[in-house]
């Protein structure tokens, strides 16, 4: 609008970690999916005129396609620390990239995996995979793997590969998980490790090396980009020696007369048959490299900041009860999750986004087993026989403000 002196003031310069948002709806769900940041629109707004095909056109465009989405690979391996010769493989979420790699695992691999975990990191694995209790602190689930792993060593036929398979941070509590520890078991007992890193990626620096973990994957949507991808980033040894998980046009590099004569390309272009999604790659590779330029201590610190009033409000609330795995002190990311005693859950949550226009998720949130074992908890913590059978959860991150947070207790203490 014009200033009163007539002249137009300058737009505030956007920021390639400014997130889109709908004036006036306060969105509180970053964790199922996270706004988009400007840097991913801006990047798929420039590439839009050039849409082509990717590494199938000879033309000026098609070429260009390609070099960004093969730029797009490069630059999310870098982001998040890949090998060398790390392969790293665009999929369409996160689901899609562990159920690549639960195809991908030698035939006779045991996976370990925690009740904790999300459905995409429980249902992939093959038959005879090892399921292990909720432990009830970080350092208890290291001594758990250990043991286990021990067992299975004894048990089993020590040639046979083991995977464990973990997640980084908690999507129903945001806890986060001993990730370079349980890498460190893994290893001294001659297993891979897989993280899911769908909930830690957009709250912290996740680096493959650092951590020591095999394999990582990640939705875009969740790290501010839009829909659609997602990657597997890890070792190429069983990837490559694996069928193709997508066959078709691209993963092969001849195909003959019979159905048998058909040689699998190697390396990503063996799983990413059809053509692939160059603008959800491309988006998340600008997502990446924003981060990677960005004050990430800084970001975590204002995060923390809105998760800390959160809780504290939560916890003033006497009608309200966080859920939690582990002790209060865990270290998180911005995700809490509750019940409103007395209340049906998916009625708050609709009465939330009808009467104050604030989103938030309820349900089981893909963890059935720990969510059911985390409301036993809550009732068991609190003595109450009034907590729902569903829970509430919210969630926050770039562009999240206190008086969104505000809001939200405000309108939780209606509800008392
Ligand atoms: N793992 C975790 C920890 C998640 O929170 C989610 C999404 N809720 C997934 C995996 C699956 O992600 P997607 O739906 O993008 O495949």
């Amino acid at each position: 609008l014009p200033t009163r002196s007539g002249t137009t003031p300058a737009p505030a310069p956007s920021r390639p970690l400014d997130v889109l948002g709908v004036p006036g709806e306060i969105n509180l769900d970053y964790a199922a999916s996270a706004p988009c940041a400007r840097a991913a629109a801006d990047a798929v707004a420039e590439l839009l005129p050039w849409y082509a095909s990717v590494h199938r056109g000879a033309g000026a465009l098609s070429r260009r396609c390609t070099l960004a989405y093969e730029r797009a690979r490069q630059t999310v391996g870098d982001f998040f620390g890949a090998r060398a010769d790390d392969h790293v493989i665009f999929t369409r979420n996160t689901t899609d990239a562990l159920n690549l790699l639960a195809r991908a695992v030698p035939a006779g691999t045991t996976v370990v995996t925690f009740a904790g975990e999300h459905h995409a990191n429980l249902l992939p694995w093959p038959r005879g995979s090892v399921r292990l209790p909720v432990p009830t602190d970080p350092a208890g689930a290291v001594r758990a793997l250990a043991a286990a792993l021990t067992e299975l060593r004894r048990d089993s036929n020590a040639a046979l590969p083991v995977l464990v398979a973990v997640t980084g941070a908690s999507n129903v509590t945001g806890e986060r998980w001993p990730v370079a520890e349980l890498a460190r078991v893994a290893h001294r007992h001659g297993a891979r490790i897989v993280l899911d890193a769908a909930q830690l990626a957009p709250h912290a620096p996740v680096d493959l090396l650092a951590l020591d973990v095999d394999y990582l994957a990640v939705s875009g949507h969740k790290l501010y980009a839009p829909f659609g991808a997602g990657v597997l980033v890890g070792r190429a040894d069983w990837l490559d020696a694996a069928p193709p998980y997508l066959a078709g046009g691209g993963a092969t590099s001849h195909v003959g007369p019979a159905t048998h004569d058909v040689t699998w390309a190697t390396g990503p272009a063996r799983h990413e048959g059809g053509t692939p999604n160059l603008l959800g790659a491309v988006a998340l590779a600008a997502v990446c490299a924003a981060l990677a330029g960005a004050d990430r201590a800084a970001l975590a610190a204002g995060e923390q900041a809105l998760l800390a009033r959160l809780r504290t409000g939560i916890a003033a609330l006497p009608h309200v009860v966080e859920l939690r795995t582990f002790g209060p002190d865990t270290p998180r990311v911005g995700i809490v999750s509750f019940v409103v005693a007395g209340r049906d859950s998916a009625e708050v949550a609709a009465r939330l986004a009808a009467d104050h226009r604030i989103g938030v998720r309820d349900g089981l949130f893909c963890a059935h087993p720990l969510a059911r074992r985390l409301l036993t908890e809550a009732a068991g913590r609190t003595g109450r026989r009034d907590l729902p059978p569903t829970a509430l959860r919210a969630s926050v991150g770039l562009g999240s403000t206190p008086a969104q947070v505000d809001r939200l207790l405000a309108a939780l203490a209606t509800l008392g």
